[in-house]
């Protein structure tokens, strides 16, 4: 098939360099120029394992190429999908207007009918309503919502083998069209309508960040009554009706996807008049969970100023370089404003970049023990490998003060006291 993808973000150019390896032609349209000429240039814009060698695989077959302007697209398309980011403004909804544009684009093409799929996590209902706005002046569109659920760090795996293909449509042949267009990945279709469709997605990112604060505020209490939250969740994991995936305690969830999802569910449940407790409550924790780390650390010392504060790790997670949303900004921002100084490392070169740009009286460093220089405390924020395997032995004579916040619960305390560091979890015990 002949594909025109909207958005070479993490989730379009992952998609269409994963429909361009199952032997569709691709056409990815990406408006930012820096990011096109990267693309154009065989280059990733963004780092995500096993992304360089497929780009350029797919690109040597020709079977993927990258326009700025949906009007430069050759040839008739059989599915166009759009990628675009929908954000969280400032008043705390979704801004469309990346994607209200490229809806006016697509209205102003000069064909008459066409497929649009919809993959950016749009409020519920849009699909249906986009279609009759293209439809206005006696088109033929017909709009699918096809939600995405990768996860950035294992973006390429988790579109390879994603564990359900979610498919909304009113329309049988769209259906049909849509199971040909995934059938090489031999992957768990469900066909839905499209309000549903929408539903699942923002049903699944609330309930994977419900996890996420159900076992911080259980971590609090288990600070209280003396138990190991990290043995908790073990022995809930055995319970195959729990499971053990995002229960881990720590500084919260952050990124560019389960914040936003939450406060946009959030709101359309208030359009609605429905309350919806869990959900807040969600948000609440997470912003406490956040500032755990430079609060505790304020307690200890009784103040920041005058501090020197190594932060290991500041992308959201592992195996990526992207800052959107991450806790770390919050606590840097915070740690400055108290009169501390910062000392950053992250592997990830861009992300540091960016960073400094935010915050450009922060130092980063070369590498983690140079982070470690001085410092009074180190603050561990993402369980990237090369942080677990720091040589604490060679650490301890680097820093000021032998102290540890661990935001993500990832050293083992035997480890790191036997060098004389105090350590510091998150539901790990009393903690002063
Ligand atoms: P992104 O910001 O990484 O990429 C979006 C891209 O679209 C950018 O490169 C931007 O320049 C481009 N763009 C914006 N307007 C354009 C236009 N008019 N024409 C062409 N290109 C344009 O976003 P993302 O992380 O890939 O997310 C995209 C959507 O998928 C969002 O709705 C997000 O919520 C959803 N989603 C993201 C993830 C994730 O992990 N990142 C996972 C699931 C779903």
């Amino acid at each position: 098939m002949k594909i025109c993808i909207i958005g070479a973000g993490y989730v379009g150019l992952v998609t269409g360099c994963v429909l361009a390896n199952i032997g569709n032609k691709v056409t990815v349209v990406e408006k930012n120029k820096e990011k096109l000429r990267m693309l154009k240039n065989n280059q990733m814009p963004f780092f995500e394992e096993g992304m360089d060698e497929l780009l350029n695989g797919v690109k040597e077959k020709n079977m993927i190429e990258f326009e700025s302007n949906l009007k430069e697209v050759k040839g008739i398309i059989d599915i166009y999908m759009i990628s675009v980011g929908t954000p969280l403004n400032q008043e705390g909804i979704i801004d469309m207007t990346a994607f209200n544009s490229v809806i006016d684009e697509i209205s102003s093409l000069s064909c008459n009918s066409g497929i649009l799929v919809i993959k950016s996590t749009v409020p519920i209902g849009t699909s249906t309503l986009i279609e009759e706005y293209l439809n206005r002046g006696g088109k033929r569109w017909v709009t699918a919502s096809n939600p995405e659920f990768l996860r950035q760090g294992s973006a390429l795996k988790d579109t390879i083998e994603a564990n359900r293909i979610i498919i909304g449509t009113n329309s049988n042949k769209v259906a049909k069209l849509l199971e040909r267009l995934y059938r090489p990945l031999k992957r768990p279709i469900l066909i839905v309508d499209r309000n549903t469709s929408e539903m699942i997605k923002y049903a699944s990112n609330a309930f994977l960040a419900t996890k996420i604060s159900f076992a911080n505020e259980i971590s609090i209490l288990c600070e209280k009554v003396g138990a190991d939250i990290k043995m908790v969740v073990k022995g809930m994991a055995m319970d195959p009706r729990i499971g053990g995936d995002f229960l881990g305690a720590g500084i919260g969830y952050g990124g560019s996807c389960l914040s936003k999802d939450l406060s946009s569910l959030i709101n359309t449940a208030n359009k609605n008049n429905v309350e919806v407790a869990i959900l807040k409550a969600t948000e609440t924790v997470n912003q406490r969970q956040r500032m755990l780390l430079p609060y505790r650390l304020k307690e200890i010392y009784g103040r920041l100023k005058g501090l020197t504060v190594a932060l290991l790790g500041i992308t959201f997670k592992p195996g990526t370089d992207d800052l959107r949303d991450a806790p770390s900004l919050d606590i840097i921002r915070y740690i400055i404003e108290n009169g501390a100084d910062v000392r950053v490392y992250d592997p990830q070169d861009r992300a540091c970049k960016n960073v400094k740009n935010l915050f450009p009286e922060i130092y980063i460093a070369k590498d983690c023990y140079d982070a470690l220089s001085g410092a009074d405390a180190i603050l561990l924020l993402t369980e990237w490998s090369e942080i677990k395997d720091i040589n604490w032995k060679k650490a301890r004579k680097l820093v000021n003060r032998r102290l540890i916040l661990d935001g993500r619960n990832f050293l083992e305390i035997e480890d790191i006291e036997k060098y004389g560091f105090k350590y510091v979890g998150v539901g790990r015990g009393a903690y002063s």
